[in-house]
């Protein structure tokens, strides 16, 4: 293990080439090993700052009404919030609060408060089914006509298939590392169902560059597009582009009227699918249990993840005073290969919470050791369905055990016995998720 404290401390640009270092000695990343000069300009130049002031910041901005009249326009009043929610330095009841703060009536705020309750809905799906982020949870909706292939073919990562709208799309991932919603359907609908590309492939591919990358809200979104958890494929033609971009990529691109995405929606599902797909049974996803664990008496070393980077971490929290750590895994690197400017972001989290200590290293080997450094009876965790976390606690269980601290509640979902589409659970919490903190 490797302690890594000093970067935190560093000055950006110090702790940016640290990492860009680390990158390429462990050959993880595509972007990492490319310019830094280039990668680093366009980290400078990115709208989005790590940490909580610049949550804060953009949290006073929302606007929930402009929201829900325009959220599926490219240039929509979108809140531009996930990069915070995905790594907890926002919580979604925070953000729901401020939300209904902004609205006289509590209905102008429903449309954002649904799509956080999607957010909600996916963590929940990958805690009760952790093994299906990289599995289909269904067979698919459609018949492909086409091959797949596994492989991201390189046009695609490169920004330079001829379709413009694809390309702008491809390059502005890789560069800025943020899309809006649209964007990314449009880009995973084409590269899964007209490019014959695995969603896997894609999804891996999102995972290295969005700096909101989560497994559950990414993966999961695109096997509602692939149609493996979904009634049925997600696709789009030109006419639509065009009406969310204002016609803005079609207007000069070299394939305009003879695009892959030309034609009505049944002509284009005539040409990509030949049948209906065989689907035996309806997806039912009961809840995972609860997870729970009785701190031992004795002090907590808390443990951030990156599912809470940040001082607002209900571990710590609950123990303001007590040594904190963050532990960047090997394996972890390794297996989501995030991008220079991805953990740039995560580090400039990390930066903000005083007395952080940041290690590289096996999270239970890093946790043990801590713990016996600084006298620590157990370990404190905000609560999370990510499997590499709980895996880390099971193998400490009889020796350091590792307690979860719930997040303030989005919503009541003690009535929610099935998770097998979003429609079904927000039916069930709705009425919660539109209530304030108490
Ligand atoms: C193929 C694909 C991949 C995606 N990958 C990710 C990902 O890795 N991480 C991620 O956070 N979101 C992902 N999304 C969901 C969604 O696109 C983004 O959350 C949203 O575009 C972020 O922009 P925003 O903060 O302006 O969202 P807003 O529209 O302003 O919504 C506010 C918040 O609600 C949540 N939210 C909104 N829509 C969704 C949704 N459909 N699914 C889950 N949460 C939602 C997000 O936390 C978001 O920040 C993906 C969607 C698709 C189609």
């Amino acid at each position: 293990m490797e302690n890594l404290t000093e970067w935190l401390e560093a000055d950006a640009d110090r702790r940016a080439r640290h990492l860009a270092e680390r990158l390429v000695a462990s050959s993880t990343s595509i972007a990492a090993t490319g310019n830094f000069a280039a990668n680093w300009q366009a980290i400078v130049e990115s709208p989005f700052r790590g940490g909580r002031q610049a949550a804060v910041e953009r949290l006073q901005a929302i606007d929930p009404v402009a929201y829900g009249r325009s959220r599926n326009h490219v240039g929509g009043a979108v809140t531009r919030l996930s990069p915070w929610l995905r790594h907890g330095v926002l919580s979604l009841a925070e953000v729901r609060d401020a939300a209904l703060d902004r609205v006289r009536e509590r209905s102008q705020a429903e449309k954002l408060i649904s799509e956080l309750g999607w957010r909600d809905y996916w963590q929940r799906v990958y805690a009760a089914r952790p093994e299906a982020i990289w599995e289909d949870l269904e067979p698919p909706a459609a018949v492909a006509r086409g091959q797949q292939s596994d492989h991201l073919p390189a046009d695609v990562a490169a920004g330079t298939t001829g379709m413009a709208c694809v390309d702008a799309f491809s390059r502005r991932l890789t560069q800025t590392g943020w899309l809006h919603n649209h964007e990314r359907m449009w880009l995973a609908s084409w590269l899964v169902h007209t490019r014959g590309v695995s969603w896997q492939a894609g999804a891996g591919w999102f995972l290295e560059h969005l700096l909101d990358a989560d497994p559950a809200s990414n993966n999961f979104s695109w096997q509602w597009v692939a149609g493996t958890f979904a009634n049925k494929p997600y696709i789009f033609n030109r006419e639509n582009l065009e009406r969310y971009t204002d016609g803005r990529h079609c207007r000069d691109c070299p394939v305009a009227g003879r695009c892959d995405v030309e034609g009505s929606y049944d002509e284009l599902s005539d040409r990509l699918f030949t049948a209906a797909g065989d689907r035996p049974e309806r997806l039912t996803i009961p809840p995972a249990s609860p997870w729970f664990a009785d701190p031992p008496p004795g002090q907590p070393l808390v443990w951030l993840t990156l599912d809470s980077l940040g001082v607002t971490s209900p571990a710590l929290h609950r123990h303001p005073h007590a040594p904190a750590l963050f532990i960047l895994d090997p394996a972890w690197l390794e297996q989501e290969r995030p991008s220079l400017k991805r953990l740039v972001f995560i580090f400039e989290c990390l930066a903000e919470v005083p007395g952080l200590e940041c290690w590289l290293g096996e999270p239970a080997a890093v946790l043990t050791a801590r713990a016996a450094a600084c006298g620590a009876s157990h370990v404190c965790v905000a609560t999370t369905p990510c499997p590499g976390v709980r895996a880390t606690a099971a193998e400490l269980a009889d020796r350091l055990p590792v307690v979860p601290i719930d997040w303030p509640p989005f919503c009541d979902a003690s009535r929610v016995t099935d998770l097998g589409r979003f429609s079904r659970y927000w039916n069930k919490v709705s009425k919660s998720a539109m209530q304030p903190t108490a």
